[in-house]
């Protein structure tokens, strides 16, 4: 089957949904600044794969801004929706006729399919997720969002029958369950939805460490994270490059006094080399080589602290020269594409439910 998602005539390329094509869905909710970490642990490998994959696949990139008042969002929701947005172009996404960028709010099929499955899902399978039981911290007062985000996100994969979902490792049960959830609306109904693979074939796909984790500059032994209070513990996509810098030079270290790559031991050491080998795009064997042994610990800093700030100035640079025009005219695309093929699987389930 075939879609097109544009009868329009100003539309410089028709744009179609090809049954055929597989489809990789990802999102990052857009609720504050991204640090390093999320740049390099998640949009950029992101951004790579989108780009290695465009020709043969749907590559869905979609806001989750229904995800994002399940808490507090940092500032004004719009501005970081479109922030978040121009994160993607900076970071290097190549835009084609099969890249679709869309606001889930935008698509109301996504609420609509979520009620369908809250109605398949379990109350034990959903208070078994551990991210509920992390963020609801066992307290009644947690917001009913907190409890079913994973169906909502269950339909956002759902609707568009992707297949690859590159997600980090905290997501990974979303993932079984959002499987579950369409083996058995199928197994009642015929083969109304397409599974998503197995974790572990997801992992294998997206070809990158999934266990990788940015440190957080004063306390190494924790991963680097946006919602940490203190400022020179994380770098920040909008730190001015000399602050970035500072940062770097000020990050916690170790008493050994030689360089070695040992994440247990010289956590805040192998950070560094992890950070640098990221930046440059280089194996991080070599990176290790090239240090090891290296006594002047102010040598590595100086180095690391000089890679950061350039791509924090390449990075500004170029989301300065993106304008929120650009991204509202993918909006529009994005969203007429995405209504057309979330409303054809949506009138189908609501077939199969007799709601229809
Ligand atoms: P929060 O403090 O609000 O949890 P966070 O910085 O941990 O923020 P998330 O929103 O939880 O970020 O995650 C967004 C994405 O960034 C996820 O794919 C996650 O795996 C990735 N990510 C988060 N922190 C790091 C890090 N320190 N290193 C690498 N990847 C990271
Ligand atoms: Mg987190």
């Amino acid at each position: 089957m075939r879609i097109p998602y544009s009868s329009r005539s100003d539309k410089t390329i028709l744009v179609c949904y090809n049954e055929n094509m597989k489809t990789i869905l990802t999102g990052i909710r857009a609720n504050s600044i991204l640090t390093l970490g999320n740049y390099l642990g998640a949009l950029l490998p992101m951004v790579r794969l989108a780009n290695e994959h465009s020709k043969d696949y749907h590559i869905n990139i979609f806001v989750p801004d229904l995800h994002s008042i399940i808490s507090d969002v940092d500032g004004d929701l719009q501005k970081n929706i479109i922030r978040g947005l121009k994160y993607y172009l900076a970071a290097g996404l190549e835009i084609n006729e099969n890249v679709h960028i869309y606001r889930q709010s935008h698509v109301p099929a996504h609420s609509e399919l979520c009620w369908i499955l809250d109605c398949v899902a379990t109350m034990g399978e959903t208070s078994r997720m551990i991210q509920y039981k992390e963020k609801s911290n066992g307290q009644e007062s947690c917001n009913v969002g907190i409890f079913n985000y994973p169906i909502l996100m269950a339909a956002d994969i759902l609707l568009y029958s992707a297949e690859y979902v590159p997600i980090g490792e905290d997501q990974f049960q979303h993932i079984e369950l959002t499987r579950n959830l369409a083996m058995r609306v199928n197994h009642k109904y015929g083969e109304i939805f397409t599974v998503p693979v197995a974790t572990a074939e997801q992992v294998k796909f997206m070809e990158v460490d999934n266990g990788l984790r940015i440190r957080d500059l004063l306390n190494p032994e924790k991963k680097m994270s946006k919602s940490t209070k203190a400022e020179n513990s994380k770098i920040m996509l909008d730190d001015a490059p000399e602050v970035a810098a500072k940062k770097i030079m000020s990050a916690t270290t170790d008493s050994f006094g030689k360089v070695k790559y040992d994440m247990w031991s010289q956590p805040g050491i192998s950070n560094l080399l992890q950070i640098e080998a990221l930046i440059n795009d280089v194996p991080l064997q070599d990176v290790i080589s090239t240090w090891a042994g290296e006594t002047r610990y102010g040598d590595l800093k100086k180095k690391v602290a000089e890679s950061v700030s350039t791509m924090l100035s390449t990075f500004q640079a170029k989301m300065a020269e993106i304008s929120d025009e650009q991204i509202s005219k993918l909006l529009e695309e994005g969203e007429e594409y995405a209504n057309n093929v979330a409303n054809v699987k949506l009138l189908e389930v609501q077939k199969a439910f007799g709601l229809r």
